[in-house]
């Protein structure tokens, strides 16, 4: 059987990565997640004084490119790949509400995206990958064989990382959450380089009503169509 790409691109929180994951882990393909990278350059900002409320040192983060490493490392245990930053081990940091609150300014810098979608297309050069995001469908990967575009409501969204994170044990208001899944709708959608739109042949789901199960299903379905039709 031939190896595709899946590119499954999205709004924040619409369960891109669960899904990618399990796919991914089904197909015996390698799971990236994009978002993870622009997080990490986002911590690296924050880490270096370059980012807070008041000010955003932009020129002196594209200067900085060179020296923030981005790495991936399976773990067995969790079963996905964690990401490194600088060699550290940020899977956790990444996540918290605070990176969410800086990451879509820092993925809006031309450079910072210029540089991480090299990096993805390394990383996806030998196809067998299932990478999320906003931009793998349109931009990364455009010749992908089958993109999916998730959808759902702001509210139903919100919930979900809501109780993620409060899970997690972060101190976090279901307001504040939903506040930053619409606030980070709006800048990705509407930053000049490579805005979150749904590429013309990707599928559309929406899973406001869906099961994770039911969800997972339909979408190895596709997964396996297009693998049977580009390996025939
Ligand atoms: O997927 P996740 O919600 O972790 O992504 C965090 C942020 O990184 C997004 O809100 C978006 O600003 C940015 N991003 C991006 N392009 C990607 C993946 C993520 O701009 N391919």
């Amino acid at each position: 059987m031939n190896k595709i790409t899946i590119a499954i691109d999205g709004f924040s929180s619409t369960g891109k990565s669960t899904v990618a994951k399990s796919l991914a882990k089904h197909l015996g393909y390698v799971y990236v997640d994009s978002g993870a990278m622009y997080r990490a350059v986002t911590l690296y900002a924050m880490q270096n004084g370059l980012i807070d409320e008041l000010s955003f040192k932009k020129d002196k983060l594209a200067a900085k490119l060179p020296q923030i490493e981005i790495s991936f490392k399976f773990n067995d245990a969790l079963g996905f790949a964690e990401v490194y930053l600088n060699g550290v081990n940020v899977e956790h940091e990444i996540r918290t509400l605070e990176v969410s609150g800086f990451v879509s300014t820092i993925a809006a810098v031309y450079e910072v995206r210029k540089r991480l979608v090299a990096q993805q297309q390394q990383m996806g050069k030998d196809k067998g990958v299932v990478m999320d995001g906003r931009d793998i469908g349109t931009v990364v990967f455009t010749d992908a064989e089958l993109k999916l575009f998730m959808t759902a409501t702001a509210e139903k969204r919100a919930v979900r990382r809501y109780e993620e994170l409060v899970e997690r044990g972060d101190d976090v208001t279901y307001e504040d959450v939903l506040k930053n899944v619409q606030d980070r709708d709006y800048i990705d959608s509407t930053r000049k380089d490579s805005p979150l739109v749904k590429a013309d042949d990707a599928i559309e789901i929406d899973n406001s009503s869906l099961t994770l199960v039911e969800q997972f299903e339909k979408i190895l379905d596709l997964a396996n169509k297009k693998i049977k039709t580009y390996s025939s």
